[in-house]
């Protein structure tokens, strides 16, 4: 596979520390809100990217946190704990809101086919190993005390900017507008390993540690979680773009330094889901969840279809208008899907193979997902038999997920269902087995003859088998209950 690395500025071949197997990480969610559709398009690309490698014969162990402690209001160590916000804001303890935001977020996932990772591993539950990397980090001489805090010394490193080589007056922290600037930093991009001292003196969540009673900044949880799980050697980190920096690169910085060698050799970012009026954030309030779509109408999977036929590496425009075209293209699919006729022929392996082939190079070359759906059109103009068209499509869709065969199963179904048995002028509508629908049928003939036991005896029959039936003007209608 080719992936592009943002810390090389490069698209390059993918490389693992150990032959076929993957160590991955995704920074997961700030838990004090509902995740945004904007998050939500990061994560999507995440587990595309996964299935691909695990498509492709890797062997992934994927790790991701969960924020429920340290990620102030500034991605730098300014403003107050999000999750203080959220728990104030709801009138609910910290925890609660965590438990509450955390279970929301996998069931956004699930109904958007988006796997759950192999560990999740929630801030609040290591902290003796953040502090441990932070003891560490001092006595090698990265970091420093000032006014109560650990601080990492970025004029330790010689190459502090990974991702990009701008000067530091462009990527000020801490000193956007509003925002003061933290007096105890010795450099502009130092940033907080532990705080015990915060302008905001109810931090609801504190623990003990060689420094006072305090919490971890946000940056160390990653580093943290990833070296328990994924261990010294990564292969493959992710975020949303907007991670990068400073999240990312103060990722490595601490990491490499408390390793003393390299940590990361690939760097996956997801770039933004814009609405007409920018970045789509949390922080600004308004924002578009999964519930909201779903309450529109939408399938969830309309939005996964959406996402994947633009690159990660590109900025992506939502508007509903991009949203109905997506739901219409998904709908059509299935329905194309659902013509197709299983029975037809027995697979054809070798045609199989060659698209896979296919596949594997064009969605292979920097997750193009573009060239994946494109995949799925070629896959049903093929020249071959029904069983082998499924049998291709079914194997993209375990990198696209889709659902493209159960969600046409769905509608074979209920096509199925709207078929009707008529008899003169007695109609029987039910969910398509031809033997109830007679059987619901000889009941109404039964009826009209007056034979009430006859008619009795059916009813009773298909109960059994755990059919209702209900008379409704002009015939019968029985659904399995
Ligand atoms: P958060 O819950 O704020 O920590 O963010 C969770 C993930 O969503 C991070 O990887 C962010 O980089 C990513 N993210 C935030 N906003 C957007 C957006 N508008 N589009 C895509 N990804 C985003
Ligand atoms: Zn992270």
């Amino acid at each position: 596979m080719l992936l592009y690395n943002s810390a090389t500025h490069k698209k390059e071949p993918f490389v693992t520390h150990t032959q076929n197997h993957v160590e991955m990480y995704t920074c997961g969610p700030t838990v004090y809100h509902f995740a945004h559709i904007g998050n939500l398009r990061s994560y999507i690309m995440e587990d595309v990217l996964e299935k691909f490698l695990r498509w492709s014969g890797y062997d992934v162990n994927r790790v991701m946190n969960i924020t429920d402690v340290g990620h102030l209001s500034s991605d730098a160590d300014t403003g107050e704990d999000k999750m203080l916000k959220g728990a104030r804001r709801e009138h609910k303890t910290v925890m609660e809101i965590a438990q509450y935001y955390t279970d929301a977020f996998f069931e956004d996932c699930r109904k958007l086919n988006i796997k759950r990772p192999d560990t999740v591993q929630p801030a609040t539950g290591l902290i003796d190993d953040f502090i441990k990397i932070v003891s560490g980090l001092l006595e090698k001489g990265y970091a420093y005390i000032a006014g109560g805090n650990v601080y990492f010394d970025t004029s330790k490193l010689d190459h502090y900017y990974v991702f990009n080589n701008q000067d530091e007056d462009d990527l000020a922290v801490g000193v956007r507008e509003g925002v003061e600037e933290d007096l105890n930093k010795r450099n502009r991009n130092d940033f907080v390993l532990w705080f015990t001292k915060s302008k905001f003196e109810d931090q609801a969540l504190k623990w003990d540690s060689p420094w006072g009673v305090g919490y971890p900044g946000w940056h160390i949880e990653c580093s943290g979680i990833s070296l328990k799980y994924n261990g010294e050697y990564l292969d493959l980190h992710c975020g949303g773009i907007d991670n990068a920096f400073p999240h990312h690169t103060n990722e490595i910085a601490q990491s490499e330094s408390y390793l003393g060698h390299p940590w990361c050799k690939q760097w996956f970012h997801v770039h933004h889901l814009n609405t007409n009026s920018g970045k789509m954030s949390k922080s600004k309030g308004e924002f578009l969840t999964v519930s909201l779509l779903e309450e529109k109408g939408y399938d969830p999977l309309a939005y996964r279809f959406f996402c994947l036929q633009s690159h990660y590496r590109k900025g992506l425009v939502f508007t509903w208008e991009n949203l109905d075209n997506a739901q219409g293209a998904y709908n059509k699919l299935i329905k194309k899907i659902a013509a197709l006729d299983e029975k037809d022929g027995a697979v054809d392996e070798a045609v199989l193979a060659a698209y896979k082939e296919k596949f594997d190079q064009q969605v292979g070359n920097d997750l193009n997902t573009s060239m994946g759906i494109t995949a799925l059109y070629d896959a049903l103009k093929a020249k071959t038999n029904d069983a082998t068209k499924l049998a291709i499509l079914a194997s993209f869709d375990e990198v696209l997920s889709l659902s493209l065969l159960e969600k046409a199963a769905e509608l074979r179904k209920k096509q199925a269902a709207q078929t009707q048995a008529v008899a003169g002028s007695y109609t029987v509508t039910g969910e398509g087995d031809p033997a109830i629908d007679a059987l619901v049928l000889a009941r109404g003939e039964a009826k009209k003859a007056k034979n009430f036991a006859e008619a009795d005896r059916i009813r009773d029959a298909l109960k059994e088998q755990g059919i209702e039936v209900t008379d409704v003007p002009g015939g019968a209608s029985w659904k399995r209950v």
